[in-house]
């Protein structure tokens, strides 16, 4: 077991772990989880891993409370994107303050602290439960958080995913929709038995404009700002020479809180009804494929206050954001569980170069731990 968390999170960096839906031949996260786990054993964690599919672990361990305290779940995804157009990803390098390589920053410098914080907690014999859920596949369908809340509950959670030592009590959530336009398929010499189920998308797209300005126009959240809506892919039609049967277009919609997946697909249909009282051939069916929810915590929630607290404690001036990008918080936060996000500072997420702050990510640990020791103490 490392003690040092520069060199527990180098080891991290050296194991692949590419997200194996994200990359065809992505190596997942069976060895950096058997990594995870035979540390938490060796720190005498509690620890259980959890298959969330065939080949797709989880580890979550446990430094077991006496009783009666509050119980904290830290969150960390293990997975990465991958290392396209990078020299040596797994071979962390550290120059001066910066560590660099894969997943460095996006999240195993996160990943580091929250092992070192649990490890230092059962040294220290709370009363409530420190829960670390070293989750995979958060970079492509977070199926590693959705099972891990089906199995842990706790009365708060710290993701520690990158925001510079400030404090991310928001994030936005995305629904995905799918609008198929019907034609009729004919002759294109034949106009009188032809339907254009592409043209018929043209006053579809039109309204979906007019509702991204509108949306725009309205910022609703104080952190968050405006949801917004914009088409994503299209596809219609069967050949040059003939009238398209049908017209499908992929939208995506961008939520702030308050913004339900009912107000979401109530709006679209809007359009879709106005085209129809247009003109009657105009013919359009509405689907929802995928609802991420957004993600929302109180600034004066008493983990929010407690990390608060312990930033400004160790002299610095934290900023209470909102993160436009969807994160593993939301799922979290649905199953009930107040969460909040605050991790150390980088830069280079799902680029090329990748470096994590090792000042920052030393502080990030030691904040955490005084959080942890007064929240499960
Ligand atoms: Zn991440």
């Amino acid at each position: 077991m490392t003690h040092d968390i520069v060199q527990l999170l180098s080891q991290l960096v050296a194991i692949n772990s590419i997200n194996p839906d994200l990359v065809p031949d992505g190596a997942g996260e069976t060895e950096i989880a058997a990594f995870v786990a035979q540390w938490c054993r060796a720190a005498g964690l509690e620890v259980e891993i959890d298959e969330a599919a065939v080949g797709r672990p989880n580890v979550i361990a446990v430094a077991r409370g006496s009783g009666g305290g509050r119980s904290l779940l830290l969150n960390a995804h293990m997975d990465t994107v991958g290392v396209a157009g990078m020299d040596h990803p797994h071979e962390p390098e550290i120059k001066g303050n910066r560590l660099y390589g894969r997943g460095s920053y996006d999240m195993k410098a996160g990943l580091a602290a929250i092992l070192m914080v649990a490890a230092q907690a059962k040294q220290l014999n709370l009363r409530g439960d420190v829960i670390v859920t070293a989750v995979c596949d958060e970079e492509y369908a977070s199926i590693g958080t959705a099972s891990v809340v089906k199995r842990v509950h706790a009365d708060a959670a710290i993701v520690t995913e990158a925001t510079a030592m400030d404090i991310c009590t928001a994030h936005k959530g995305f629904i995905w929709l799918e609008i198929e336009t019907q034609g009729k398929a004919a002759h294109g010499s034949e106009p009188s038995l032809g339907v254009d189920a592409i043209a018929k998308m043209g006053s579809v797209l039109v309204g979906l404009e007019a509702l991204g300005r509108e949306l725009q126009a309205a910022p609703s959240h104080p952190l968050l700002g405006a949801g917004s809506i914009h088409a994503s892919l299209i596809i219609g039609g069967q050949e040059l020479s003939s009238y398209p049967e049908r017209c499908v277009l992929s939208v995506e919609r961008r939520t702030v809180p308050g913004e339900s997946p009912e107000l979401v697909s109530a709006q679209v249909q809007q359009i879709l009804d106005r085209s129809g009282n247009a003109d009657p051939q105009f013919k359009a069916a509405l689907r929802t494929l995928l609802v991420r929810d957004y993600s929302e915590i109180a600034a004066d929630a008493p983990i929010v206050q407690l990390l608060q607290q312990h930033i400004v404690a160790a002299g610095r001036q934290p900023r209470i954001f909102g993160a436009p990008w969807w994160m593993d918080s939301a799922i979290l936060s649905a199953a009930g569980i107040p969460t909040v996000i605050f991790g150390p500072g980088g830069e280079g997420a799902h680029a090329v170069e990748e470096w994590v702050d090792l000042d920052q990510v030393r502080e990030c640990a030691d904040i955490l731990l005084k959080v942890v020791q007064d929240f499960c103490g």
